[in-house]
């Protein structure tokens, strides 16, 4: 069975690898096809090709893009798409602006609780410039001695109720499961386990998301306790949904590792059924 781990990011988002670096782990870890999903940004995508094509495993296009849904963030995953799109890179370009925006905000509200500097030393986590979030800011706050780590970071500051954590309007759900698919992608909707729905507003959101054209969730992923896994494959049969896995690798030591995790229930239909990438696979391994 080919091990298939749709999910991860590199330092081009909140990663702490560069992206031929994940490629390369992926490959060491036995991962036969990789998507890079980055936050916001699709920069890694070349670099993760070639160190693909080096390694002898196939690379899928990715991107993991912010929304705003009922309140709450929600995170739409695109698979296969064109990273050259002009419409994706537009959409894509304007959240990391939104970002920059966001992340003064933060370190404000961090100043406010007596945390100086915030900003610029966020900023000295970020390999990417143009792509800020709150695990810069976590690391940060780590290395000045604010928080032990990562996790208590995002405990004490950066998360609803603490300093650090300011209300932010990511994109609209319409707009990024649109901007997947006119970049040719097939849009999946993200660790559905992490979200702070009911079943009444997450089944709102399944409905609204098929409506727009997504075709996916993901079931089995680093988001997710493997005791939910059947719940998510349950609720992807009856909405209609493909079924993703992937790891949400963001580095070593930290969380899931790429490819290190249960395939996905038997009865699940795959996201990646039918995937001409596959086929070459599959044929090699039988020659
Ligand atoms: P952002 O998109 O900048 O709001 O940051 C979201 C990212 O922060 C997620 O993709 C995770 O990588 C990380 N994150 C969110 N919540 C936590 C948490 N409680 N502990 C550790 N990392 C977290
Ligand atoms: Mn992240
Ligand atoms: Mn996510
Ligand atoms: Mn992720």
């Amino acid at each position: 069975m080919l091990n298939i781990d749709l999910h991860c990011h590199s330092d081009v988002s909140d990663g702490l690898l560069p992206p031929a670096e994940v490629v390369a782990r992926a490959a060491a870890n036995g991962v036969d096809v990789l998507a890079l999903t980055d936050h916001d940004d699709v920069g890694g995508i070349e670099a993760a090709r070639s160190a693909a094509a080096a390694a002898g495993i196939a690379l899928v296009a990715g991107v993991e893009i912010s929304v705003s849904w009922g309140g709450q963030t929600v995170h739409v995953v695109g698979l296969r798409v064109d990273p050259r799109s002009a419409a994706l890179a537009a959409g894509l370009q304007e959240i990391r602006r939104g970002r920059i925006e966001r992340a003064r905000r933060m370190s404000d509200d961090l100043a406010r609780a007596g945390i100086r500097g915030a900003y610029e030393g966020a900023y000295g986590y970020a390999a990417n410039k143009q792509m800020i979030g709150r695990t810069h800011f976590a690391r940060w706050l780590v290395a000045a001695g604010h928080a032990p780590d990562v996790r208590a970071a995002f405990r004490r500051f950066l998360t609803r109720g603490n300093p650090g954590y300011v209300e932010h309007q990511w994109t609209t759900l319409e707009n990024a499961v649109g901007w997947i698919r006119a970049s040719g992608g097939s849009a999946v909707l993200a660790h559905p386990g992490r979200y702070p729905f009911n079943a009444r507003e997450l089944h709102l959101l399944l409905d609204a998301f098929r409506a727009l054209g997504g075709i996916g969730i993901e079931v089995v992923t680093g988001g997710h306790h493997p005791s939910e896994y059947g719940k998510y494959a349950d609720l992807a049969r009856a909405f209609g949904l493909r079924a993703s896995r992937g790891a949400d690798f963001h580095a070593p030591g930290e969380g899931v590792d790429i490819g290190r995790l249960p395939h996905l229930p038997h009865y699940c239909v795959p996201i990646w059924q039918g995937w001409p990438e596959l086929d070459a696979l599959l044929s090699s391994s039988l020659a």
